[in-house]
């Protein structure tokens, strides 16, 4: 079994990414954004808190996203491994996600960064708030504010990973067909 967390700033690539990993390692991809987007469209409580974080480019409170991260992974017992997209987003969420998976005789294989400038980032996620309706896309205030979030909360975790010994850095600029290979590359040497 495999599972990948997919790390890096947001407009990094990890959701376009996972959908080629996904397929080419069968495993299931859980992005946390998706979830709350989905949660937002059914106009579930859950969505409702979570708007109001998302929409000013904060991060949703730990406990309320560990707990639909459990279910998302306890929903697909029969999956060969996972991919996390942008979760875990903080220490707590690290420590949570290795305690449940340890608890299911799980680990995180390897956590794989996608490296990016924030200038490039930020001309990504404008480009694609043109087109994905995403709020939190289309200010770049909001944009810069996930970066901060990333920065103080998100990025502290390169150490913990890396002291397991399972940290891995990608560059994540370039054509996609490029990254994915780079991907590919890294993936098969960890077995
Ligand atoms: P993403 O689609 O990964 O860019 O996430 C969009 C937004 O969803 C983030 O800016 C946060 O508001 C929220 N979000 C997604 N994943 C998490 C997480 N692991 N912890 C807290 N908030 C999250």
């Amino acid at each position: 079994m495999i599972n990948i967390v997919l790390f890096g700033k947001p407009g990094a690539g990890k959701g376009t990414q996972a959908e080629f990993l996904k397929s080419k390692y069968q495993l299931f991809h859980i992005s946390t954004g998706d979830l709350f987007r989905h949660h937002i469209s059914n106009k579930t409580d859950l969505g409702r808190l979570a708007q109001s974080f998302m929409e000013k480019g904060d991060l949703v409170p730990d406990q309320v996203t560990i707990d639909m991260l459990k279910d998302a992974v306890e929903n697909n017992p029969e999956a060969k491994g996972f991919i996390f997209d942008g979760f875990p987003r903080t220490a707590k969420q690290a420590e949570a996600l290795d305690g449940f998976l340890s608890e299911k005789s799980m680990q995180i294989t390897a956590t794989v960064a996608l490296e990016a400038d924030d200038d490039v980032l930020v001309e990504r996620l404008i480009n694609r708030g043109k087109t994905s309706g995403r709020v939190d896309d289309q200010d770049e205030e909001k944009i810069r504010n996930r970066f901060e979030e990333y920065n103080n909360k998100t990025a502290p975790l390169r150490k913990f990973y890396s002291a397991q010994g399972k940290f891995y850095s990608v560059d994540g600029i370039g054509d996609i067909d490029q990254i994915t290979k780079r991907l590919n590359t890294l993936i098969d040497g960890l077995h």
